[in-house]
């Protein structure tokens, strides 16, 4: 029994490194995920403010349209100036002249108001582009770090598997079955070291007599609290 609580603690040991590795591999996968996000959202930022961009661009173009069309307008008005024949006809086309440059004002400023716009947008749209950069350079350059960590740590499991496996070769199968659950439910830990009186693994007390038979290594035992395979270290 002494033999195959050595196999089980060599696995357990194994195992936690393995553990440990895959935790620090989904950390550097978690990372990679993050960059991606973060380009994500700003790219989407970027993407909204470049349609609103476009949305203001041709509402300018249309207000230069207007503009033109009044303008015109204000020329044809005034080219008939010199056939009026009437003083009321002269104040009429006056006041026509009058009217249509009001409305001409109105629109040169309407324009004004779009290219402020424009050029506060034109900002904004740099400020996230930039930021986009600085995001997408760091992230190429960490990533290059994080896929050679990567691989790393891959060929480290791979590594840990092939000794998981011969030594877990050795094991009888309903051991090594009991074990792997006691594994996965209790977070990593299911041989627990019993030291004076208590199993290490949940801190409670065993049995005396239990206590005192772990030194005989005679069958295998559990904790009657936690389920945990017990062993001692001889005392010394
Ligand atoms: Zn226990």
């Amino acid at each position: 029994m002494h033999e195959k609580m050595n196999l089980i603690r060599e696995l357990q040991e194994i195992d936690q490194e393995v553990s440990s590795i895959e935790s620090t591999r989904l950390g550097y996968r978690n990372e990679l995920a993050d960059f991606d996000a973060a380009t994500s959202r700003i790219q989407g930022m970027v993407d909204e403010l470049t349609a609103e961009m476009e949305d203001l661009q041709k509402e300018e173009a249309q207000l230069q349209q207007e503009l033109v069309k009044e303008q015109d307008n204000i020329v044809k008005v005034e080219s008939r100036l010199p056939e009026i024949q009437t003083q009321k006809e002269y104040v009429a086309v006056l006041k026509e002249i009058d009217l249509a440059k009001k409305a001409n004002k109105e629109i040169e400023d309407q324009v004004l108001g779009k290219q402020q716009e424009v050029e506060t947008l034109t900002e904004d749209l740099k400020e996230k582009q930039d930021e986009l950069n600085a995001v997408a350079e760091k992230a190429d350059a960490r990533r290059s770090e994080l896929d050679q960590l990567l691989d790393e740590a891959e060929k480290q499991l791979q590594e840990k598997k092939k000794v998981r496996d011969s030594v877990a070769k050795d094991v009888p199968a309903s051991l090594l079955r009991k074990y792997q659950t006691l594994f996965k439910r209790r977070g990593g830990l299911a041989v627990a070291m019993a030291r004076n009186g208590a199993c290490l693994g949940c801190n409670m007390q065993l049995p005396p007599q239990q206590f005192n038979s772990l030194f005989r290594q005679a069958d295998l035992q559990t904790c009657p609290h936690c389920n945990r395979l017990l062993y001692v270290e001889p005392e010394a």
